[in-house]
């Protein structure tokens, strides 16, 4: 009598900045719930759980087809209990109690709501919620003071929550590059964020400006900010001094929030691969520097702790090369 298995092993590295991920999820049920429970997590301030959620999402991802039952994820990193009896709740009964439950609370469906108006947080809608104010309506009615920020969010609601198509990105890149080179000739500009890795849609627009001469770009951001706001395209700003970055809304056939970020030409790759995204990889980036090579990450720099010395880089691949990772390209850091 002979018996025969066929047993499949995915085999995935462990921190998703090893890994490839392209937009194309062949789990997407699985990951949305876990996801969706990650979002949960988030908005109830605890970044902890959100994080295992979003990492667990991500190993799911990275599979190259659907997973069908519990044995194919022995061996796979970062599933922790909480997300497998997800898994195994959808794989069984082809839905997630919990995330369903979830995205029927009313806690969950005011959280979104009301953090969805551009400048509130999970901590003023948890405190408004606990105030008994669990939609736009009721907000506006309780007469709680609105920031400036939050005023133009709830004013702008409907716009700001559409999600901003590439054509949209593309019409908003022209306008942005026209201001650059108006107000800095030579200065240059790059797509950035979701867009950059091949996203079809996002819920903002990223960009980052440069000049290729070291300094030129010192007082770039205000200049721009005024360009834009001189040629009736800003409905609100905020300026960030130290990071050099700006939010703004846009006015012309709708509002979109754009997201604007000056860095000189020294930093532009850290810059670059810093706002590129996608979070989770950022995030495993840094973890995977600090931990795996006693180095420090961030959108400016990388420092060598032991060396004790910045290493130097031009370009994205060098970055990874430091890293000693094999570079990944900005449409495979879809995690
Ligand atoms: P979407 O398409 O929904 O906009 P996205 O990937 O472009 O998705 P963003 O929130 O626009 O997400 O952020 C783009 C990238 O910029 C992120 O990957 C994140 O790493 C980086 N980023 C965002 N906010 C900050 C911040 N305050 N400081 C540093 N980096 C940030
Ligand atoms: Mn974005
Ligand atoms: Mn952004």
């Amino acid at each position: 009598q002979t018996s025969e298995a066929e047993v499949v092993v995915f085999s995935v590295p462990s921190y998703a900045c090893q890994r490839r991920t392209t937009l194309e999820n062949h789990n997407a049920v699985l990951t949305d719930a876990l996801a969706l429970l990650a979002e949960n997590a988030e908005l109830s301030e605890e970044e902890g759980r959100g994080v295992a959620f979003r990492r667990a999402a991500a190993v799911l991802k990275a599979l190259p087809r659907p997973v069908t039952s519990m044995t194919e994820l022995r061996g796979l990193p970062c599933l922790g209990d909480h997300s497998l009896r997800v898994i195994k709740d959808i794989l069984e009964n082809g839905a997630s109690s919990e995330a369903e439950s979830t995205k029927q609370s009313e806690r969950y469906k005011a959280l979104k709501v009301l953090t969805g108006i551009f400048g509130v947080g999970a901590k003023t809608a948890d405190r408004w919620i606990r105030e008994g104010i669990l939609g736009l309506q009721q907000l506006q009615e309780s007469g709680q003071t609105l920031n400036r920020a939050q005023q133009a969010g709830l004013e702008h609601y409907d716009d700001l929550n559409q999600p901003v198509t590439k054509a949209d990105a593309d019409v908003i890149s022209e306008i942005v590059e026209r201001a650059v080179v108006s107000v800095l000739p030579g200065a240059q500009m790059t797509l950035i964020g979701g867009f950059r890795r091949g996203k079809l849609s996002g819920h903002d627009v990223d960009f980052l400006i440069t000049h290729p001469e070291e300094g030129r770009e010192v007082g770039l951001m205000p200049k721009v900010v005024s360009w834009l706001e001189s040629q009736g395209f800003l409905l609100y700003q905020k300026t960030t001094r130290n990071s050099e970055r700006s939010r703004s809304g846009h006015k012309l056939w709708r509002a979109v929030r754009v997201d604007l970020v000056v860095s000189p030409i020294s930093q532009f790759a850290f810059a670059l691969l810093g706002w590129t995204g996608s979070k989770l990889f950022e995030r495993e980036l840094r973890r995977w520097a600090g931990h795996e090579r006693n180095m420090s990450l961030s959108s400016h720099a990388l420092y060598d702790n032991k060396q004790r010395i910045y290493l130097r880089a031009t370009s994205e691949e060098e970055i990874f090369a430091h890293l000693g990772l094999e570079f990944i390209p900005p449409s495979e850091r879809n995690t």
